[in-house]
């Protein structure tokens, strides 16, 4: 209830942000309706760009809201409204007045306009071409920031040189308030956590090796009295080094137990250059750690838990089955586990948490999660009223989730959590909004 509460509040507080300038816009416009119309349209499109570029601005109270699928999800389909509506002011203007159609021969404000729209295409491309296998994610990401960065300082300065906006009081007071609250979260993203706060710093305390390609990471605060606090199942991000655009961060989720905040453990998959590298790190290293973040938590009410886990998606799952044991939670526990036969990770660990709570584990050696494989785990309509958790690659995330919904669980206890973003984000609870259409 307090979850849905705080998605209720959040997204009011989005609607607001998003209609009520345009709102203002138009209740304060007096010029013709064409006029009226291109600047509400200019307003959507700018507000629109804000917002896509602040849901994934790491805000700790919006990524443990909604998790961090959704946040990306929405983040996408907000830029795809800004960059429609930029088409669609352009139109108008063009429409308006033909001469603008030649952005070498128009004013420097209506420069500034064209560049921003240039720059919001190029956000979408890239964004879609990061989308297709095979991209380094660091290239893309960084391009990504940069051009979003230049988009919204080029709309600014449209907006600043045309003028006519902020030429009246209640539009400036609002504008600028906007603007404030929009560079203060810009600042605390990409200034404060990166450069200054001392709340992330952690220095590794050892490296375990779990697997031949996984390791578990022992962090200790550097800060003491700055142990993270967090939630079973949430993550971090992790850095090398103190800065800003220069260092490349990734997203681990914390695999150790919530009740232990003095020390924290990482287990990565080296998948690529960076998590590799994580495994080499000497004893006494620094790191820098942005979180926690995400919703892929119990709530304490749930009456037990469902837990499917893929490969190294095992760690949040890791960190929750911890968590209870330390808190001696006697509530039932159903644990799936798909995992290469090669890397089973876990497995001692496993087989002494279950005799320390109420687990069941169930090995699928090779099957794949269906509804038939659910049914035999859980059986009974007990099921629809525990929490469900799905962690993993794409395609363990995309057959599970339909196979939980076949079994008739209400979408609102199903959590998953995607470890990447690269492609489609299936959230649960869409696909039967699908079918329901
Ligand atoms: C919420 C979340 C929690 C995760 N928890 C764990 C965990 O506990 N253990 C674990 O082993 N892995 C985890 N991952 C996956 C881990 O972040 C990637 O495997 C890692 O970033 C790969 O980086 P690389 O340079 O080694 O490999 P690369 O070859 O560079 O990347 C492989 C893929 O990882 C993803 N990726 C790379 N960099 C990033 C980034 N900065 N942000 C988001 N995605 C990225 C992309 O989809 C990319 O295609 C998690 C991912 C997410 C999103």
């Amino acid at each position: 209830m307090y979850l849905a509460r705080r998605r209720t509040l959040w997204t009011t507080v989005a609607a607001v942000l998003l209609l009520g300038p345009v709102v203002l816009t138009v209740w304060r416009a007096d010029g013709r309706p064409l006029s009226v119309v291109l600047t509400a349209v200019g307003v959507v499109a700018l507000v629109t760009l804000a917002l896509t570029i602040v849901a994934p601005a790491r805000l700790r109270t919006l990524t443990r809201t909604f998790g961090i699928d959704r946040i990306i999800g929405t983040h996408r389909w907000l830029g795809i409204v800004a960059i429609a509506a930029v088409l669609v002011h352009l139109a108008v203007a063009v429409v308006r007045s033909p001469k603008l159609w030649n952005p070498f021969t128009a004013s420097l404000s209506i420069q500034w306009g064209w560049w921003a729209t240039a720059a919001m295409l190029s956000v979408g491309l890239v964004a879609a071409w990061g989308r297709r296998s095979g991209r380094r994610y660091e290239v893309w990401a960084r391009a990504h920031v940069l051009l979003a960065a230049a988009a919204i300082v080029l709309a600014g300065l449209h907006v600043f040189w045309l003028g006519h906006l902020l030429e009246d009081p209640v539009l400036r007071v609002v504008l600028s308030a906007l603007t404030l609250g929009f560079l203060a979260v810009l600042f605390l993203r990409w200034v404060w956590r990166p450069l200054f706060s001392r709340d992330g710093a952690y220095v590794v305390y050892g490296v375990r090796p779990e697997g031949p390609s996984t390791a578990t990471l022992v962090l200790a605060p550097v800060h003491l009295h700055r142990g993270m606090r967090f939630h079973a199942g949430q993550f971090v991000w992790l850095r090398l080094r103190r800065s800003v655009l220069g260092s490349e961060e990734h997203p681990f989720t914390i695999a150790s137990s919530a009740q232990v905040t003095g020390r924290l453990e990482l287990t990565v998959r080296g998948s690529g250059d960076f998590s590799t590298t994580l495994a080499s790190l000497p004893p006494g290293s620094r790191v820098w750690l942005d979180g926690p973040h995400g919703s892929f938590s119990a709530a304490p009410e749930a009456p037990g838990l469902v837990l499917v886990a893929g490969g190294v998606g095992i760690t949040p799952m890791m960190s929750m089955l911890r968590t209870l044991a330390d808190s001696d939670d006697p509530r039932p526990v159903h644990m799936v586990v798909a995992q290469r036969p090669d890397e089973p990770l876990f497995e001692p660990e496993l087989a002494s948490l279950a005799r320390r709570l109420d687990l069941r584990i169930t090995r699928t050696s090779g099957r794949r999660v269906d509804a038939g494989l659910l049914d035999d785990v859980v059986p009974g309509r007990g099921r629809r009223h525990l929490d469900w958790f799905v962690c993993g690659s794409p395609s363990l995330l995309t057959g599970s989730l339909a196979a939980i919904e076949q079994l008739g669980v209400p979408a609102e206890r199903i959590h998953s959590e995607q470890f990447g973003w690269s492609g489609a984000i299936p959230v649960q609870g869409t696909r039967r909004r699908e079918s329901a259409r």
